[in-house]
């Protein structure tokens, strides 16, 4: 759930690179962190807090070293303290090891190895891991040896990196949890600098070559790297080169990683579009759904992938494929009849929990799955048979924005390739050309920030909406939620006089989302009324093409689009609002409290 961070070969600023990596994977949430170094001996900093607290502690008692392991907690097992951070040691102090993940069979481990006289200081399922080792060290097996047999034993999911004795290398595996390798530059005497880290922005400052570790290999970073399977036999693996720099993952200027991200739309939906989407011969090329061609779709997915999800199934019925999105948990729990649908799941980080065993559950069950994702490499991205990456670059900010708008374009993307006729693809092309120079004019005109001083500090907001605009809707009130900590609801427009409306008063704005002038627009017009006449302060999120203006109180105004252009350009301003309420608030924008980025725990 957090974050890992590794390097050899980097001289005297081992140190250095381990906490400013750790800085870098801030955004994954974490409770404590910790770093351990191998020098003249192994040592161990750690502590719960921010990484301030630990470079506090640091600086009292500086460590030095050749390689070393750095960790972000975000605890599972055991409150987030000093003695439960990570790395955790063995007995001798001689073996340090970091985890992200959960080993579900270690109360078992545990109560073995302290029968066998090991004593344990922390309450973490982790710490059985530097026992095992040291456990089989005991046996006279080699420090790789000893580590393959203690991985060997775990059940669960685990990205784990461990020193040991004095060994000069970096031990990790993986299984269910991120690992990736960054191959540095050599240095002295033919050695080359090797990083490891969870995600790439902890490293991307040094290197943009990349290995993506598979669940069941192990590697083995040194002078040299050795990445093996699990019987030892070594593994051929390809290194990428990731084409964002290491400038697109600082603020750039900006306040807070978000409100980046909410201005970078605009790039992210060119890049999504970039090299799929013919303008000039209306055509959309997607090599990676080449032969899709579903008679019915089931979508998996949580949170705001849930969201574009709905929104996924509106393509899909638009062109008369049978398509519904579930909550993946609810899916891999009580899987419907799949028949011959195509599931696919939608999940930027591609390593949600929650997700990734819905998608193991329908191919289980002999469904073909499809990956809509951000992350090339990602668990997601492996295991199904076809992915579609959404392209919008990395995304440090908790909560999704412009992963959000990449998803919607490249579901936009899917059926024009798949589903739709060429007449559709004809008149849809052009208007998702367009639809960055839109985003643009929003984020340059708009006027969110006013809204937000007038109704920060209401006591709940409402969002409402129709058809495209229904989960732009409850996407709206979740991002207000996350980062604002502010009640907010989504409703379906028509479902409001069903029962909240008894909440509706004055100290409840209600956003609504009103594009086109059609029977569709006309009806959320009605239900505008309806919340008006009840007191509540109204916000027109509208193209202007409906009277829906004349019934409100404020109005954020959207360029004129197709409809499921619209919801794109409608939700932006939403983000907006979403974001100065939460500065209004003075709220931890980037990191919301009790949140994590990437939720890779069921
Ligand atoms: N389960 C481990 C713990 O509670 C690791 C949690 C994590 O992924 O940070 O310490």
């Amino acid at each position: 759930m957090c974050g890992i961070i590794g390097c050899v070969n980097r001289g005297e600023r081992t140190l250095e690179t381990l906490v400013d990596g750790l800085e870098r994977l801030e955004y994954r949430g974490y409770d404590s962190s910790g770093v351990s170094l191998l020098g003249e001996e192994l040592s161990v900093t750690k502590t719960a807090g921010k990484i301030a607290d630990l470079r506090a502690a640091l600086e009292e008692r500086p460590l030095d070293g050749r390689l070393g392991v750095g960790h972000t907690r975000w605890s599972t097992h055991g409150p987030p303290t000093d003695e439960n951070a990570h790395p955790h040691l063995d007995c001798s102090g001689e073996v340090a090891v970091v985890h992200n993940g959960i080993i579900e069979n270690y109360q078992g481990l545990r109560d073995e190895l302290a029968g066998d006289g090991h004593t344990f200081t922390s309450d973490t399922d982790t710490e059985v891991v530097p026992h095992l080792i040291e456990r089989a060290l005991g046996r006279g097996a080699s420090p790789e040896a000893a580590f393959r047999d203690a991985i060997a034993q775990l059940e669960g999911s685990y990205a784990i990196a461990a020193v040991v004795g004095d060994e000069e290398a970096i031990f990790a595996a993986r299984s269910d949890s991120p690992l990736v390798i960054g191959v540095g530059k050599e240095c002295a005497e033919g050695d080359r600098e090797y990083f490891l880290a969870s995600d790439v922005p902890a490293f991307r400052e040094y290197t943009g070559k990349v290995i993506y570790l598979d669940d069941g290999e192990f590697a083995r970073l040194e002078s040299e790297l050795a990445v093996t399977d699990s019987d030892g036999q070594p593994v051929e693996k390809t290194v990428n080169t990731v084409e964002w720099d290491a400038e697109e993952t600082g603020k750039s200027g900006y306040d807070h990683f978000m409100l980046k991200e909410i201005h970078e739309q605009p790039r992210a939906l060119r890049q999504c579009l970039s090299g799929r989407a013919d303008e000039l011969a209306g055509t959309v090329e997607l090599e990676e759904v080449d032969d899709v061609s579903p008679s019915s779709v089931h979508f998996v997915a949580m949170g705001t992938s849930y969201h574009a999800a709905l929104y996924g199934v509106h393509l899909f019925q638009q062109a008369g494929v049978p398509a519904q999105a579930f909550h993946a948990s609810e899916y891999a729990t009580v899987t419907p009849p799949i028949g011959d649908a195509l599931v696919i799941g939608i999940t930027q980080s591609g390593e949600t929990a929650d997700t990734v065993s819905a998608l193991r559950e329908a191919r289980s069950r002999g469904a073909r799955t499809l990956a809509v994702t951000n992350t090339v490499g990602s668990t997601a991205d492996r295991e199904c048979d076809e992915t579609l990456l959404i392209q919008s670059g990395p995304e440090i900010g908790v909560a999704a924005s412009k992963t959000f708008t990449g998803q919607l374009a490249a579901l936009n993307l899917l059926t024009l390739a798949t589903v739709e006729s060429g007449r559709t693809r004809r008149d849809v092309v052009p208007e998702l050309r367009e639809l960055p120079g839109r985003v643009q004019s929003i984020l340059d005109d708009s006027n969110a920030e006013e809204i937000a001083d007038v109704y920060h500090d209401s006591r709940s907001f409402f969002f409402i909406g129709r058809s495209y605009q229904y989960p732009v809707a409850l996407e709206g009130a979740l991002k207000l939620k996350e980062i604002s900590y502010e009640h907010a609801e989504g409703f379906s427009a028509g479902d409001l006089k069903h029962g909240p409306l008894a909440l509706v008063d004055d100290d409840t704005p209600v956003f609504a989302m009103v594009t086109g002038d059609d029977e569709i627009a006309r009806k959320t017009v009605g239900n505008i009324k309806e919340v008006e006449a009840r007191d509540a302060p109204v916000v027109a999120v509208t193209d202007g093409q409906s009277n829906a203006e004349l019934y409100a109180d404020h109005v954020l105004r959207i360029p004129e689009a197709i409809p499921r252009a619209a919801a794109v350009l409608t939700n932006v301003q939403l983000q907006l609002v979403a974001y100065h309420v939460a500065d209004n608030l003075g709220r931890s924008i980037d990191k919301p409290r009790n949140l994590a980025k990437s939720v890779t725990v069921e």
